[in-house]
């Protein structure tokens, strides 16, 4: 069993264990936000379908009308009208005009437009001021391609991507099952919100909160509840569940004799590392178990969530295929100094702002990973290497948490 090791090194140990999930369901447009997609997508249908036009007047010939002007107008017969999804059916010859509708087709024959803005219409005839051009005519297959790939797997599925296959014409599309992940909490202090607390208990919170932080990644949250520190009952509780495709447990992996999520791994499991040189969140422990991979993270909830983030969130990412990256970094200016940690990489938390044109950032206060008011008010993580403390006015590495 490794201990004590990098982030870095922590990582790759984690994503060796994330297999990407093959199984996919087909999913209605409406249901398909924040899902991921399972399979690429090709068009179904050029876009536009034919050579269309991108404003509302007249269709004619380039050739009738590249001496129109204000004061030397061109007059051509308007031989019909194509109503958006009723085009014309019949071709223009030489000085001749159809009257034509953003989107519509372009008439046989015409090989320019000109706007409405830029004609005089007079009965059955339409004085063109100007030339008529053809760069206001968008070409069949401009936007989409019949057969071309648009969206890949692993795509999250946006507004933008889920109107995008709605245009290619899928009315559903599969999606990549949802990961489930068990989410347990231990400790004889630990109550579930809503039932007294007696002396010296804590209520649960982190199954709440790590429970959301699962669904944000795109997985779904399977409760199992808390168990009190009793490696039978933790054991009962997790086999209970059935097949898993990652397990979380909460709390109880430290050195003390009460933590036993560590006990029962250390007697069934096979430890690939505990503890990284992170903080918050140093004694992370990472395992299989009965055929399944499982993150026991600290029971301290600032913990708990920046461990999920860092590892529980990116080992998702894999599973779902997701070709977005699990966190993003940015640079932003602080306002408060951060002090930093000798040995470990930490992640303070933060307020991020927008100021001035630049992203600013300040403490949320009290760092201990048992202040979870920090997640709550705090927005963003704050990354400072070992040993690099910075002071107000210094430029830092920032997580933004939404
Ligand atoms: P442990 O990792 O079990 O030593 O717990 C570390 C700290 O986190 C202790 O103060 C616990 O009371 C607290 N804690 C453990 N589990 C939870 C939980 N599910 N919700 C909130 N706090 C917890
Ligand atoms: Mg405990």
């Amino acid at each position: 069993m490794k201990q004590n090791i990098s982030l870095e090194d922590a990582l790759e140990v984690v994503l060796g264990k994330a297999l990407a999930l093959e199984s996919s369901q087909e999913t209605p447009l409406v249901s398909a936000l924040g899902r991921t997609l399972g399979a690429d997508l090709t068009a179904k249908v050029n876009h536009p379908d034919a050579d269309d036009t991108s404003l509302d007047g007249y269709a004619c010939l380039e050739a009738d009308a590249h001496s129109a002007a204000v004061g030397n107008p061109v007059r051509l017969k308007v031989i019909g009208t194509s109503p958006a999804g009723n085009p014309f059916k019949g071709t223009l010859q030489h000085g001749e005009a159809v009257q034509v509708f953003t989107g519509t087709p372009v008439p046989k024959g015409a090989d320019a437009v000109i706007r409405v803005e830029d004609t005089l219409r007079e009965d059955e005839y339409v004085w063109l001021m100007r030339p008529a051009s053809s760069a206001d005519i968008r070409r069949k297959g401009d936007d989409l391609q019949q057969g071309s790939i648009y969206l890949h797997k692993g795509d999250l599925l946006t507004p933008g991507r889920i109107g995008l296959a709605a245009a290619m014409g899928y009315p559903s599309i599969p999606t990549v099952l949802r990961p489930k992940v068990g989410i347990i909490s231990t400790g004889d202090e630990v109550v579930e919100p809503g039932e007294p607390l007696p002396y010296g208990g804590v209520y649960n919170s982190n199954s709440y909160s790590i429970a959301g932080l699962v669904l944000e990644a795109g997985g779904e949250p399977v409760m199992l509840g808390k168990v009190s520190d009793n490696i039978d009952g933790l054991r009962g509780q997790l086999l209970r569940a059935g097949k898993l495709d990652l397990l979380l447990t909460s709390g109880g992996v430290s050195m003390g004799e009460h933590d036993i999520v560590r006990q029962m791994l250390e007697r069934e499991g096979q430890i690939h590392f505990w503890k990284v040189r992170v903080q918050p969140g140093g004694p992370f422990l990472f395992a299989d178990w009965e055929g399944m991979t499982l993150m026991g993270l600290p029971g301290n909830p600032v913990s708990a969530m920046v461990i999920f983030l860092l590892f529980g969130r990116p080992f998702l990412f894999k599973l779902l295929s997701r070709t977005d990256p699990p966190f993003t970094v940015i640079k932003a200016v602080t306002d408060t100094p951060f002090s930093s940690n000798p040995t470990k990489q930490v992640y303070r938390r933060a307020v991020l702002g927008w100021k001035e044109g630049r992203y600013h950032v300040s403490s949320t206060g009290n760092q201990s990973s048992g202040v979870l008011r920090s997640m709550a008010v705090g927005n963003a993580l704050v990354v400072l290497a070992a040993g690099k403390s910075v002071g107000a006015g210094d430029v830092v590495e920032v997580i933004p948490l939404s």
